[in-house]
């Protein structure tokens, strides 16, 4: 998929929204944890709110860091590169914690791992990329291994990339066997868009939590040491309520994505809805540090 990222620049008054925003998420996110049974809340002890930044303009990476939040994902290779070396970023966000959870083909892997302030791949989806990775990350020598998380295709769409459930377990062991650079913390799932809550749970994260059960029970690992990264701007809530531990929020926060085909028949990502610009809208009223304090003891930033 080509595309090429068309930023509009904000204006002053719609940096405002993103903390207003991004606080409005937090107490969604709050109000969703509260509501979670006794089960869950052990077997999901943490939880962490990324903020996807791709296709918006840096501006909102240092609008929403001012804000408090320091997870930030990016799903393509370039858009990372270029947000994670910009020296204003680096120089305002020092403890900036970038995810990448865009398809990642071999030969871009180094460009990835080179990002400074790297924290995760949640989309390691073969034993080709996960050797690939390791070697890589070895050869960088940072002294610390990589966090990585095995993506799975639960709900079996072609264009959705991931491993197939029932290869979960072994992709999940081979990274932890073999791929000594890296630390496999948990699972990822990005799951059918159009899912009606009405009609009962997620099966794509019902689905997840099984890949979480089968590799716990496999290899005897206590379910809270895998985390579950599943749940977008439409259904965090959601995910939370059934045990995520990792959201990756984006246009809930920074407003709808605004993507320029590079040719006039390029096609729309099916995975995209159609975009328009807009903020999102919340119902606070104002924003500042202090406002982001929240009850969720274990959510990070
Ligand atoms: C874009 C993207 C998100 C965020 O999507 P929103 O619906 O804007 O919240 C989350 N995860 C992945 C893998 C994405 O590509």
């Amino acid at each position: 998929m080509h595309r090429v990222f068309n930023a509009v620049m904000a204006t002053e008054g719609e940096f405002g929204q993103i903390g207003r925003a991004l606080q409005a998420v937090l107490q969604r996110t709050e109000a969703a944890w509260q509501s979670r049974n006794e089960r869950i809340s052990q077997e999901s002890p943490n939880l962490r709110l990324v903020a996807v930044t791709k296709t918006k303009p840096k501006e909102m990476v240092l609008e929403a860091y001012k804000h408090g939040q320091k997870n930030f994902g990016e799903n393509y290779v370039q858009e990372l590169v270029e947000k994670s070396h910009d020296a204003e970023i680096l120089k305002a966000c020092r403890e900036i914690r970038w995810h990448f959870i865009g398809h990642l083909q071999t030969n871009k892997v180094k460009k990835v791992l080179e990002a400074p302030n790297l924290y995760m791949v949640e989309t390691v989806d073969s034993v080709k990329l996960a050797n690939e990775l390791n070697k890589t990350w070895e050869k960088l020598a940072k002294g610390w291994r990589l966090k990585v998380m095995v993506q799975i295709n639960t709900s079996g769409e072609e264009q959705k990339h991931g491993v197939p459930p029932s290869q979960c377990c072994d992709l999940y062991d081979h990274v932890r066997q073999k791929c000594g650079a890296l630390d496999v913390v948990g699972i990822m799932t990005i799951g059918a868009f159009d899912h009606d809550l009405s009609k009962g749970p997620n099966p794509d994260f019902q689905t997840l939590i099984k890949c979480r059960e089968d590799i716990c029970s496999k290899f005897g690992l206590p379910k809270e040491s895998i985390e579950l990264s599943m749940g977008m701007s439409n259904d965090f809530e959601h995910a939370i309520e059934v045990g995520s531990t990792n959201i990756r929020v984006g246009s809930t926060i920074f407003g709808a994505r605004n993507y320029k085909p590079k040719v006039e028949t390029a096609q729309q990502n099916p995975a995209e809805k159609p975009s328009e610009t807009q903020m999102p809208d919340t119902q606070l009223g104002h924003s500042s540090h202090q406002d982001h304090v929240t009850g969720v003891a274990n959510l990070a930033l």
